[in-house]
């Protein structure tokens, strides 16, 4: 029985072959269907209709639907930057062509540029709700920095992205900067006023800013109050009603006029009548002059405190231990440990804080004392100033919290990047020192241990003054050094009638500031070189001052002479300072002269002759004397060959027998330099 014949019943069924142009997925009585979209069958009896060119099907669709294609780019990509600080929202409109699919699903990436480096941004950034996989048309980016460039791609993508993982997705990108102010702080109160700073970026863009403010909670006056075109980080609003509150938000404006982030919105209160009052009485002096109308900012020595704890009780809060964790040692203070860590309060975000700790086995005076430097700390608020978060003083372990700077002390941090700074960069650092200093001495404040190791400073190049304790000039400075006068004093950095009879002030901290602007504009360099503490006071008792460093602005070098004024009454005041400094700082022209080596500056500089006295009797012998040995080749190539030679050298013939390293170029220069001036070991130089 191989062949049944059933005419009849095979006549009624449709044909089993579908034509081309149909299908027909299995064998059934079921009709053929035409190709579904975007699809072909070119023979007959198809199961299912190919994809046309450049369309496709994802793998989770019906191999009987339609065919799709990519999406086009997201439309209208745009960064809108007036949000809180440091954030933006990306937003854009779905793709003009969909590829007749509804699964569009968006992918952002992110490169920053400083200048011309760029690099993907990584896991710095944060995204809201996501940076993949996005269904809606916009995102919310933030924690950006001030200063760099973002590039944002924005990538659409379908269910058959997946398909052609080599084809790249369709996208669009955009290039912006996010201008912005962190948060403002309030820097004095009265009943009638309000004076506010805030952070800035000393790297963005030339700005101005505008400050919005209005009364909390009126419901009658709604008024928004603008003051528009500030042109510092600071403001003091007056005729305010007292004891009110009141709300702040600040915008930065670039140089071009278009408008960046506002900070977060600050509440801040004018005092009552009452309070000042209360003030008055506590000081008697208070009203004496008008200069003295300043009750907030006069600094309280803690030791003015009968019980320290006190002190620290006002003007520190209290952190409760379990807020605090300690990630890794960053450095050794005199009590303890320093730590890199972080502080997460109840309903506040985490953020990163250095945690001093106070070893085990102290006695209570040095608990005290440890902690006073925090009673100190407290009591400022300045963006040049290093900030408390709190202590903790109520459990075993005291500790002092303070914000984190990124890139630890200043000194160090300059060694390691010598000459990678332009002066304008460097000479921003000091106005923000500057300020710092300003701050401390208008609340009568001596710091007595300016140095670049006791600034910080941070990812901005921002620098903060730090190292507040009582103690601390006594015995943590490892620079102490004890003198006739009785204490130790870091000598390299403090001015004569300090260390000749403990007169500390203001002035002697500007003659440190000099010294610490040395230290900025030679990267680190230590300031008198290898020279004793004892030659050191020598020199300067018989007016001798430092060099210029290399490649310093003659107007800053002329600011460091001027602080190192013997008398101290004729240098200049912080505040002068700082008008100095911003002045060439918004002038950049102002740093273009360089400070010649004036001969009849000079100091002791390295290896001016050989151990005992003598000059030296060849080249290679010097260059061996000062460690420079390496550059014996480019010396003899470039046909110096005598020590005559080499003293007529300039710091340009340095650069161009090829000696590169900042470091090397003026170890070598400034030993030139102290060759040229051999004649007396100290030179004369009148002030
Ligand atoms: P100090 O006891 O204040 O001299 O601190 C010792 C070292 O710890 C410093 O030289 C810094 O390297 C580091 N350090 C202290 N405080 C901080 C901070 N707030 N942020 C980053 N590093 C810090």
């Amino acid at each position: 029985m191989c062949c049944v014949y059933f005419p009849s019943k095979l006549k009624s069924l449709p044909d089993p072959w579908c034509p081309p142009g149909f299908f027909k997925a299995e064998a059934s009585n079921r009709s053929c269907q035409a190709c579904p979209a975007n699809s072909q069958a070119l023979v007959s009896g198809a199961q299912f209709c190919f994809c046309k060119d450049r369309f496709y099907r994802a793998p989770t669709d019906l191999r009987s639907g339609p065919c799709t294609g990519l999406p086009s780019a997201p439309r209208d990509l745009m960064a809108s930057t007036q949000l809180p600080s440091g954030k933006l929202l990306l937003s854009w409109k779905p793709p003009e062509d969909t590829g007749d699919r509804e699964d569009i699903t968006y992918n952002v990436e992110c490169q920053r540029c400083d200048g011309p480096v760029c690099q993907t941004c990584g896991e710095k950034i944060r995204y809201e709700p996501g940076s993949v996989g996005l269904t809606d048309t916009k995102v919310l980016v933030s924690q950006l920095d001030a200063h760099l460039n973002y590039t944002f791609t924005v990538e659409a993508l379908s269910g058959v992205s997946q398909v052609l993982e080599e084809e790249m997705p369709s996208s669009t990108s955009i290039t912006t900067s996010v201008l912005f102010t962190g948060d403002i702080k309030l820097v004095e109160q009265t009943p009638s006023s309000l004076s506010l700073s805030w952070d800035v970026s000393p790297r963005s863009q030339p700005t101005s800013y505008e400050l919005t403010y209005r009364k909390k909670d009126d419901n009658l006056d709604k008024t928004t109050y603008i003051v528009p075109k500030l042109e510092k980080n600071y403001a003091q609003i007056k005729d305010l009603a007292p004891a009110t509150a009141y709300l702040f938000r600040v915008q930065a404006l670039s140089s071009d006029g278009s408008r960046g982030g506002f900070s977060q919105e600050e509440q801040f209160e004018t005092l009552s009548e009452a309070s000042m009052v209360a003030l008055a009485r506590q000081d008697d002096t208070y009203f004496s002059t008008p200069e003295q109308l300043k009750p907030l900012k006069t600094y309280v020595d803690p030791h003015t405190y009968e019980d320290p704890n006190v002190a620290v009780l006002k003007f520190a809060t209290e952190i409760h231990p379990s807020h605090v964790t300690k990630q890794k040692v960053i450095g050794a203070g005199e009590f303890g440990e320093v730590y890199k860590g972080i502080l997460k309060a109840p309903g506040k975000k985490e953020f990163a804080v250095a945690i001093k700790t106070l070893k085990s086995g102290y006695s209570e005076k040095q608990r005290q004392d440890f902690l006073s430097e925090a009673s100190i700390m407290g009591q400022f608020s300045h963006q040049n100033i290093i900030r408390l978060e709190g202590v903790v003083t109520k459990f075993k372990h005291a500790m002092i919290v303070t914000e984190y700077v990124e890139n630890g002390a200043l000194d160090k941090y300059l060694r390691n990047h010598d000459g990678e700074f332009s002066s304008f960069q460097l000479v921003g650092m000091l106005r923000g020192i500057a300020a710092g200093m300003k701050y401390l001495s208008d609340m009568s404040y001596v710091h007595r241990d300016l140095a670049a190791r006791n600034i910080l400073v941070n990812n901005n190049l921002e620098c903060k003054v730090s190292d507040f304790g009582l103690s601390r000039v006594l015995e943590d400075d490892p620079e102490g050094t004890y003198t006739t006068s009785g204490g130790k004093i870091p000598i390299r950095w403090t001015a004569p009638e300090a260390i000749a009879y403990r007169k500390f002030t203001s002035a002697s901290d500007v003659w440190s500031f000099g010294i610490v602007m040395w230290e900025v504009m030679a990267f680190g360099e230590r300031p008198y070189w290898d020279m004793s503490n004892h030659e050191v006071m020598k020199a300067i008792n018989e007016a001798f001052r430092l060099p210029a460093p290399m490649d310093c602005p003659s107007t800053v070098y002329q600011l460091m002479l001027q602080c190192w004024l013997q008398d101290r009454s004729k240098r200049p005041r912080f505040g002068d300072i700082v008008s100095l400094l911003d002045k060439l700082v918004r002038s950049p022209d102002s740093l273009k002269t360089i400070a010649d080596f004036d001969p009849r500056i000079s100091i002791r500089l390295p290896s001016t002759s050989g151990s005992d006295g003598s000059p030296f009797r060849s080249v290679s012998e010097w260059l061996e004397s000062i460690k420079m040995s390496q550059y014996i080749d480019n010396f003899t190539s470039a046909g110096i060959l005598t020590m005559d030679q080499v003293l007529q050298m300039k710091n340009e013939d340095v650069k161009n027998i090829g000696v590169r390293l900042p470091g090397h170029l003026k170890r070598i220069a400034y030993s030139i330099l102290g060759l040229k001036d051999q004649t007396s070991t100290l030179s004369v130089f009148a002030v």
